[in-house]
């Protein structure tokens, strides 16, 4: 194949203007340092919260009621490290619900039960462009081309999970939910009944899913152990532990299980890059580079492949649906300590 010149001067061109016009090259540190030091670990955890901590736009969701009610003011970071050292500054107590994180995990057991093409032919792993429970992406390729992040392809993807009936398949989906977390991880109650109340937009979206072959078993009971895995109560470091779990190449790296075959990896970072901030999953990827996933419950994780994971929980979110002080405090984390993957130094 010819590769045209144009296009690659073009690219070239936009790697200069960037360079010079963004400026922002002193926040990048480059990605080659090997362990991270505890000093410096401290030093950006504490910066990023002191800096945003009295930040005051966003909202609470309030689409599902329970959530309208949550403490605005609850902030916690934590990071892990791949060999198991824990950082925190903030409230690393407090429970919010998973909600959208769950997707990550319930698309990991997929695959780990029936292999990466299972979600790859089923609801694909394509971003939609659009908001996490559109309609419009399902009926645009009548219910493919999408992903198992966004609220169609994880009703798809949690009624992928293997079992003999409800019972089997919730105890199966939340005891893997609590060995990434290292603890045994609850439902929030209220939580669940909230949604539960209110979740006609999403057994819509299941029936859809239903009708266009995605969903094979009752969509209705796809859709409430869904909205049960998105009720699951975690703080800030269970946040951080899930997601260094997946930076470590699936092992857990305080308890040393191992969760997630090294092999599948890849695939679950890549749908992550592309589709884990909704439709600000660009821009995102385009500030930090970093694998991540968003709830609305208002946390985030993200994760430095070989390095670390790391979690923020704060419940006032933007208008696509993602934690505004996470955002901003992982973004600043991350790019001081060299965290972007497609980040590289040249060779000397
Ligand atoms: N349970 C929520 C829903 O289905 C999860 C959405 C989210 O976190 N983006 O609407």
């Amino acid at each position: 194949m010819k590769l045209s010149v144009n296009a690659l001067s073009c690219a070239f061109a936009m790697a200069m203007a960037l360079s010079a016009s963004v400026g922002r090259s002193a926040e990048h540190v480059p990605a080659m340092r090997s362990a991270l030091s505890a000093d410096s670990v401290n030093a950006a955890l504490n910066d990023a919260y002191n800096k945003y901590k009295d930040i005051k736009e966003g909202a609470n969701a309030d689409y599902i009621p329970a959530l309208a009610k949550v403490d605005s003011n609850i902030y916690g970071i934590v990071l892990v490290t791949v060999d198991g050292h824990v950082y925190s500054v903030g409230d690393i107590t407090s429970e919010v619900s998973i909600q959208s994180i769950s997707k990550v995990f319930t698309m990991a057991k997929v695959i780990e039960e029936s292999g990466p093409d299972s979600v790859f032919n089923n609801m694909g792993v394509d971003a939609t462009g659009q908001v996490f429970n559109s309609i419009v992406a399902i009926e645009q390729y009548k219910g493919a081309e999408m992903n198992p992040l966004v609220n169609a392809g994880a009703i798809a993807t949690t009624s992928m999970v293997k079992g003999n009936n409800y019972k089997d398949i919730w105890g199966a989906i939340l005891s893997y939910y609590s060995d990434f977390a290292g603890r045994d991880l609850k439902v929030l109650e209220d939580v669940y009944q909230s949604e539960a109340d209110t979740n006609q937009r999403n057994q819509a979206i299941a029936h859809l899913m239903y009708a266009y072959g995605h969903i094979k078993d009752d969509p209705l009971q796809a859709t409430d152990i869904y909205t049960r895995q998105c009720s699951v109560g975690v703080n800030a470091k269970d946040l951080a532990l899930m997601a260094a779990t997946l930076a470590n190449g699936g092992t857990q790296p305080v308890s040393g299980k191992s969760l997630v075959s090294p092999e599948n990896i890849p695939e679950i970072l890549a749908v992550m890059a592309t589709a884990g901030l909704y439709d600000d999953s660009g821009k995102w990827l385009y500030r930090t580079g970093l694998p991540a996933k968003s709830g609305v419950g208002g946390g985030i994780i993200a994760v430095s492949p070989g390095k670390f994971g790391i979690a923020v929980i704060s419940p006032p979110l933007d208008t696509a649906g993602n934690s505004v002080r996470a955002q901003k405090a992982i973004a600043d984390i991350s790019n001081a300590l060299g965290g972007n993957p497609f980040a590289a130094t040249p060779k000397q």
